[in-house]
């Protein structure tokens, strides 16, 4: 905790952010970070400008880490009565946007029950506007029933469900149309990242929702690989801030840099009360997405906590 970095990042004057990040880094293309990523580590650093900070000028408007739950598809009425008691009891620090995404049927108990301090997102919603498509849910009814957010692009609809890169599109397209703001989620499955594609992969989900989006404004990047979601193996610290980089470096080259510099770009992957502080140390981590750790409220409190303070706004 004690690391120059961190203290930077609490104290740190905010500047235009320079995104001439790379050091050592042939050229500037997509191709060769890709080919450089997993073989020349050390040389992946990104230096931001200034004192050694990512410089950021505010993080999409609130100036705050985010940290979402994502319940998928667990829990009961009475669970539920159990979990809402413990995250309405804890203390939640108060510069942090904290988000639950319940599965779409609890939606209301937990809309009726819990804190405002927290907002509440669904797990996924339907392409356009709703008709008959049977067992979809519209984004226009995600807003009619208080819905600020949607989780779009998680590993288990693209890999389990089958959902590509340009349904995903078309989903946060019409979604941030409506004014829901967008948890996009990107990451590369094990082999993908043994086989060097980390950054292919990343970059072309990434470059599916800028494709797609009318607008960065409501959006928040969740990088989750694959390997690390469900299975107990986080990425390290170091691991995830080379994409986070990677990602923020993208942005700035392909939308431009206040996008780069405001979008939130959060990590997701068997993050618990015991890894986060580590991870939550790394400049261009923003927050997290939780599966697993946010159905126990103490866990999920201590995630919440552990980017407390960490915003970067000038
Ligand atoms: C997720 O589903 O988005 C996730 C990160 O799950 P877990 O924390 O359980 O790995």
């Amino acid at each position: 905790m004690a690391s120059a970095a961190l203290s930077c990042q609490l104290s740190c004057p905010i500047a235009r952010p320079n995104f001439s990040l790379r050091r050592s880094i042939p050229g500037s293309s997509t191709r060769s970070a890709t080919q450089s990523f997993h073989t020349i580590d050390s040389r992946l650093r990104l230096v931001c400008s200034g004192k050694g900070c990512r410089s950021v000028v505010a993080m999409a408007g609130s100036g705050k880490c985010f940290v979402g739950g994502n319940w998928k598809c667990n829990g009961t009425k009475e669970s539920i009565v159990r979990l809402i008691s413990d995250l309405n009891s804890s203390k939640l620090e108060p510069d942090v946007d904290v988000v639950v995404a319940p599965p779409f049927l609890y939606i209301e108990q937990v809309k009726s029950t819990l804190t405002d301090r927290i907002e509440i997102a669904a797990q996924n919603c339907w392409i356009g506007k709703g008709g008959a498509f049977t067992g979809e849910i519209s984004a226009e009814q995600l807003k009619d029933i208080g819905c600020k957010w949607v989780i779009l692009g998680h590993s288990e609809r693209r890999h389990v469900m089958g959902e590509n890169n340009e349904f995903i599109g078309k989903k946060a397209a019409y979604a941030s149309s409506q004014g829901v703001g967008i948890i996009a989620c990107i990451g590369e499955l094990l082999e993908e990242r043994e086989a060097r594609k980390t950054f292919d992969v990343c970059f072309q989900q990434l470059k599916a929702f800028a494709d797609a989006l009318p607008s960065w404004e409501n959006v928040v990047i969740a990088y989750e690989p694959v390997w690390a979601i469900g299975t107990g193996k986080v990425a390290t610290p170091e691991q995830a801030q080379e994409v986070h980089a990677a990602i923020r470096d993208w942005l700035n080259k392909n939308v431009s840099s206040e996008v780069a510099s405001e979008t939130r770009i959060i990590y997701g992957g068997s993050v618990n009360g015991s890894n986060c502080s580590e991870l939550a140390k790394k400049e261009d981590i923003d927050g997290f997405l939780v599966g697993g750790a946010s159905l126990k409220g103490p866990d999920f409190a201590s995630i919440v906590n552990s980017v407390a303070s960490k915003k970067v706004t000038a």
